[in-house]
Parts: structure tokens; C-alpha cells; sequence
């Protein structure tokens, strides 16, 4: 059961693996978990996956770039 109007108990959507997630950090106004943000510290920068992560981050920087 959850009734919990008042209080966005629901978490936030993770900018990395886009679900709901309750903890995690923020990056200016976007929200990252606290599973990825572990993954992206423990991924080495010529991995693969770390592209990934780039990727998706480009949504936090690139509102920020454009502001120039
Ligand atoms: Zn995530």
C-alpha cells in the first residue's frame, strides 16, 4: 500500500539508467543514483560503458553549454 500523497516518496528518474531511484546525488538540476554514480567511478574511461555514461551525461552539460 502506498498512499503517500504529501511526500514524493517515488524518487527521482536517474539521468544515467532512467528509473526511480531514492538515492543518489544531484549534478546542477539532474539526478543521478547511487548505483551509477558507483558504476561511473569504478568504470575505466576506455571502457565501452563509459561512452555510455558520457552519453547520457551530455543531457546535464549540454543545457549548460548552450547558455553561452
Ligand atoms: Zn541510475
Amino acid at each position: 500500500m502506498e498512499l503517500n500523497t504529501n511526500k514524493s516518496s517515488d524518487g527521482e528518474t536517474c539521468v544515467i539508467c532512467e528509473q526511480k531511484k531514492d538515492k543518489g546525488i544531484h549534478i546542477y538540476t539532474q539526478f543521478i543514483c547511487n548505483e551509477c554514480e558507483k558504476e561511473l567511478v569504478s568504470t575505466e574511461t576506455n571502457d565501452e560503458k563509459y561512452k555510455h555514461f558520457l552519453n547520457q551525461m551530455r543531457k546535464i552539460t549540454e543545457p549548460m553549454l548552450n547558455l553561452k
